[in-house]
Formats: structure tokens, C-alpha cells, sequence
């Protein structure tokens, strides 16, 4: 069929041990998904989960062992990181229960969820979306996916960021208050999910800003680690 013009290629993310590459549908986003970073945005830390989405061509997707490079973003004066675990779907559904979540899952990796704070922050304020503090261009990086039975207990990982070799978010996965199977039912009563769908499951407490030049280290235990430098 012809075009008016060139379709933008499909994105992909490399998969651990694999020659083939993981064709991403969607980027699903939660929300305040881990208490001690709830109360730091000023929150309870207790209520039910929300959703936001990036667009698919905002992953930054970094190959293993190599260091990616993220432009620092147009707007912004307060760019944090927050690192996340991300569900990889390898089979889509509705209204899935969290016990059959696992059927879903095709790995998983190491994400950050890059975010303009403060035009966040005015959105919010203004009972705005989030999309310019959220959904902006290349506010995605994204490391390989590690399918399932090769990445360990991911529930009970340790999940870190270092920023210039120092630390600034250090949590377990356990520690989630939505874990991925509840988080995969929740999704999946709003959205028919979908092979190829990305789900960024949240961050815990220690986000903060970043600046050009520096480098942000992601790593949970399992998985292939995700190394960004701001430029
Ligand atoms: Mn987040």
C-alpha cells in the first residue's frame, strides 16, 4: 500500500539472550505507586491506582552494556529521574485478575520514567494533564528486557539509582503498593492490553533533578542495568 510519506518504524527494545526484538505497542505509566514517594509528592500514600501514558517513540532504548544518551528537555528548569521496573506484556487481554497476571508477562526491564517537575508540578496545580511534564520526547529510557524465567524474583528485587556514582533512590519492589499482578488487573479494567505493551510500575522516594553532563545508573537485582547520561 502506498503512503503519503515514510511510516514512522515500528520501536524495539532488545531482549537478553535473544536474537529477536521486542515490538512495543504502548507505554502505560503508574502513578505514585510506592508509599515513601507518595508522602514525598504529599501524599497519604494510600489510594487506588492511576494511569498515564507516554508515547511509544519517547523510549530512549539502551542496549546492554552500553551508556544511552538522553538531550536535556526543552521548557524545563527541573528535570528529575525516577527509576521504575517495567512489565513487559507479551500477551494482551481485558480485564484480567491479578492471579492469572503472570500468564501475561513476558520480562522485564529497567526503566526511568524522566519527568519536567515543574510543569508537572503546574499542571497539577491547575487541574491540568500531565503530558508536558510526563509525556515529552525521549522521557523514556529503557534498558533490554530480560524474559521472565531468566530474571529472578523481580517481587522481591532491590531497585537503585545512582546519579554520578552517588545514591539517590534505593527501595525494593516489594515495597510497591499496587504489585504488578494487582497493577496488570487495574490496567487492564481500563485498557485491553495488548502484546508489546510497556508498563512503568513506578518509583520510589529520592527522585530528584538531574542536570547535563551527569549519568544515571538504574539497576534491579536480575536485570540488565540502564546507564543514561544527560547531554
Ligand atoms: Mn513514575
Amino acid at each position: 500500500m502506498p503512503y503519503v510519506f515514510n511510516p514512522t518504524p515500528a520501536v524495539s527494545v532488545p531482549v537478553v539472550g535473544r536474537p529477536e526484538r521486542f515490538p512495543v505497542h504502548r507505554v502505560y505509566c503508574v502513578g505514585r505507586n510506592y508509599e515513601d514517594h507518595a508522602i514525598e509528592m504529599g501524599h497519604t500514600g494510600r489510594e487506588a491506582p492511576f494511569f498515564f501514558l507516554k508515547p511509544t517513540d519517547a523510549l530512549v532504548v539502551v542496549n546492554a552494556g552500553e551508556t544511552g544518551a538522553m538531550p536535556y528537555p526543552s521548557l524545563t528548569h527541573n528535570l528529575h529521574h525516577e527509576i521504575e521496573l517495567v512489565v513487559a506484556i507479551g500477551k494482551g487481554g481485558k480485564n484480567i485478575a491479578a492471579i492469572d497476571a503472570h500468564h501475561h508477562i513476558f520480562g522485564y526491564a529497567v526503566g526511568l520514567d524522566m519527568t519536567r517537575r515543574d510543569l508537572q508540578n503546574e499542571m497539577k496545580k491547575q487541574g491540568r494533564p500531565w503530558c508536558i511534564g510526563k509525556a515529552f520526547d525521549q522521557s523514556a529510557p529503557i534498558g533490554p528486557i530480560t524474559p521472565v524465567l531468566d530474571a529472578g524474583d523481580i517481587a522481591n528485587a532491590e531497585i537503585t539509582l545512582t546519579v554520578n556514582h552517588q545514591d539517590r533512590q534505593r527501595s525494593q519492589v516489594s515495597h510497591l503498593i499496587w504489585n504488578i499482578a494487582e497493577t496488570i488487573e487495574h490496567l487492564s479494567k481500563a485498557w485491553a492490553l495488548q502484546a508489546g505493551d510497556l508498563i512503568y510500575t513506578g518509583t520510589p522516594a529520592g527522585v530528584a533533578a538531574v542536570v547535563a553532563g551527569d549519568t544515571m545508573r538504574g539497576y534491579i537485582r536480575g536485570l540488565e542495568p540502564l546507564t543514561v547520561t544527560i547531554n
